[in-house]
């Protein structure tokens, strides 16, 4: 277990006693925003933005119910928070902001360190969910200026069920489960050392191969988007152009449901996905590319692609084979993309 926490620690540059194990990132990212709030007795206030992972945005809305304040921030067309709306939103009870590192839907990354650094001039504390980022781009929580990052083990190659939130030497958190006195008293239970293990060794590897990965990533990635725009008409790139995580697309593919996208791809054997994989199985069109300015219409064609490290070239090619042949389909059979035959 301590070894584990040593390559996770240097994996963001910490050290060993900021790393606290958890179930995942999930409770890495309550365990941060309810954390802050135990850790002071009054009512407090909250910054985070619309394009959160829920286990952030539905937490903030329980603090809300519990009579916190929270200011949700709008993103652009990219994706981007921007720095000046936190600032203009901190206020005098502000106790905390938290803004994701990289999205996990349209794979945008944000301004972090320039955030942290307004946080850090008012006296507010930063927390940033980097459960996309960590092992796919570097991440230095010294670098960033951040308070509290949450990990989470299953995003890059580790098991599922375990994650970690570094919480910055001095920084007030207290528990949010009571228990025993495990990880110096801040996260009760008995560990799961197997999971543990595991997150261990998967960011000691993280570390070694990260430019590799990244490089091979963004390679497949700018080809899946080329290959794209190059053999389907009315398609639109979400998420920022280049400021995105290497192995992410996602695209608005006009005339045709996302659904329907999907099922014909797991027919074909293709794993994709029509927003967040959480969210996979419900037709509400994503929360993030809604926030962004896309209309619903055009939510509801869009399709998430997440390239790993067994992805090869020749995957690229199948992909996209079947895209356009799905796609070709689709739109011949779409009263949306002929509306004078209905
Ligand atoms: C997957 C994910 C989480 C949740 O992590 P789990 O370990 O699955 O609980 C939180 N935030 C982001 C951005 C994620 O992608």
């Amino acid at each position: 277990m301590e070894d584990a926490r040593k390559y996770i620690a240097n994996l963001i540059n910490a050290s060993p006693e900021e790393i606290i194990f958890t179930s995942g990132g999930t409770e890495a990212d309550n365990f941060a925003l309810k954390g802050v709030t135990y850790a002071r007795n009054k009512k407090q206030h909250f910054i985070t933005t619309k394009i959160e992972h829920h286990a952030v945005l539905h937490c903030a809305e329980a603090l809300e119910k519990e009579g916190h304040a929270v200011t949700y921030l709008d993103v652009d067309s990219d994706g981007l928070v921007d720095p000046d709306d936190v600032r203009r939103a901190i206020r005098k009870d502000t106790a905390l902001v938290s803004v994701m590192l990289a999205n996990n839907e349209v794979g945008t990354v944000e301004p972090v360190a320039e955030i942290a650094r307004i946080c850090r001039e008012h006296g507010v504390l930063f927390h940033t969910d980097a459960v996309q980022a960590v092992g796919q781009i570097p991440v230095d929580v010294k670098e960033l200026g951040v308070d509290l990052l949450s990990m989470s083990a299953h995003k890059l190659y580790g098991p599922k069920g375990i994650g970690a939130l570094y919480v910055r030497k001095g920084v007030k958190i207290a528990p949010i489960l009571y228990g025993g006195a495990q990880e110096r008293g801040r996260r009760p239970g008995t560990e799961n050392v197997p999971g543990i293990a595991g997150f261990g060794k998967a960011a000691e590897l993280a570390a070694a191969e990260l430019n590799e990965h990244r490089e091979k990533l963004t390679r497949l990635r700018e080809k899946l988007i080329e290959e794209i725009f190059r053999r389907i008409e009315d398609v639109k790139l979400n998420g920022h152009r280049r400021r995105r995580l290497p192995g992410n697309v996602n695209v608005s593919i006009k005339y045709v449901e996302g659904e329907s996208i999907l099922l014909n791809l797991d027919l074909k054997g293709i794993a994709a996905s029509s927003g967040s994989a959480c969210m996979s199985g419900t037709l509400e069109p994503s929360h993030v590319l809604l926030a962004m300015g896309i209309p619903r219409e055009v939510a509801h064609g869009s399709l998430r692609m997440t390239l790993g490290a067994s992805n090869t070239e020749d995957d690229i090619d199948y992909v996209v084979d079947v895209l356009e042949e799905t796609v070709k389909k689709l739109r011949a059979m779409s009263p949306l993309a002929s509306p004078g035959r209905c």
